[in-house]
């Protein structure tokens, strides 16, 4: 059976990982949250108090911290642990997510990370989903869709997000932190979020979850996967 590259790119809120999940499990792929390792770079120099613009300092951090991606104990999916702890729950502080962008932009970072990302995808049965997975980490992927919806759609899904976990947060800040995050990520001069020239664009404003996934498993499908029976 054909075990494929399954590669899911967009802005914060598009619906990547409730979907990239989805369809690892229905497939029977690993499931890979890039943005969770920028996270935890991220997290680590918070705590060791490296400057968000000491491009050495997080780059070195990068390269000396290790991050391990462990299955859940519910059994479903993953956490990520960095140097044995689970900072699964830590990394998506509020904190976490607004100096995020400016690690992510550093080159030292991405290529420790890139490689880390790469050495995952070996032998296919992979989704992974992030910013430059079409583009960069998995240029030979066999399904490359990049995500997209309006940025008030976008709001909303983080808000409610945040609101399951019992998490108040400020509509309109939240919207500008999106808007900041998609800028940051979208102007870098390393790999910035742009679409593969060959990734299937997909809107998500006006699709629920099932459709988004439907869409992304009829393109896996066409190209050799077999749905896990
Ligand atoms: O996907 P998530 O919102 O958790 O990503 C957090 C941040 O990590 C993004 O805003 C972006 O700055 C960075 N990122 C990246 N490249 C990836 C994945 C995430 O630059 N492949």
């Amino acid at each position: 059976m054909k075990k494929l590259k399954i590669a899911i790119d967009g802005p914060a809120g598009s619906g990547k990982s409730t979907v990239a999940k989805r369809v690892a499990e229905a497939l029977n792929y690993i499931y890979v949250d890039t943005g969770a390792m920028y996270r935890a770079v991220t997290l680590a120099a918070l705590r060791k108090g490296v400057s968000m613009d000491d491009g050495e300092g997080l780059t070195e951090l990068s390269a000396g911290i290790q991050l391990e991606f462990r299955p859940a104990e519910e059994g479903k999916g993953y956490r990520l642990y960095m140097d044995g702890e689970d900072v699964h729950e830590e990394i998506r502080s509020l904190e976490v997510t607004n100096n995020v962008s400016f690690v992510a932009a550093v080159a030292g970072v991405r290529r420790n990370l890139v490689r880390l990302q790469q050495s995952l995808t070996s032998g296919g049965g992979v989704v992974m989903e992030g910013r430059d997975i079409g583009t960069v980490v998995m240029p030979d992927a066999e399904v490359k869709v990049f995500l997209t919806a309006s940025v008030a759609a976008r709001t909303r899904r983080r808000l409610l997000e945040l609101q399951a976990k019992g998490i108040m947060v400020n509509e309109e800040e939240l919207q500008a932190s999106i808007i900041r995050r998609d800028a940051i990520d979208s102007g870098r001069e390393v790999d910035p979020l742009r679409p593969a020239p060959d990734s299937f664009e997909l809107d998500t404003t006006e699709l629920n979850i099932d459709q988004v996934v439907e869409r992304i498993l009829a393109l896996a499908l066409a190209k050799g996967a077999r749905l896990d029976q």
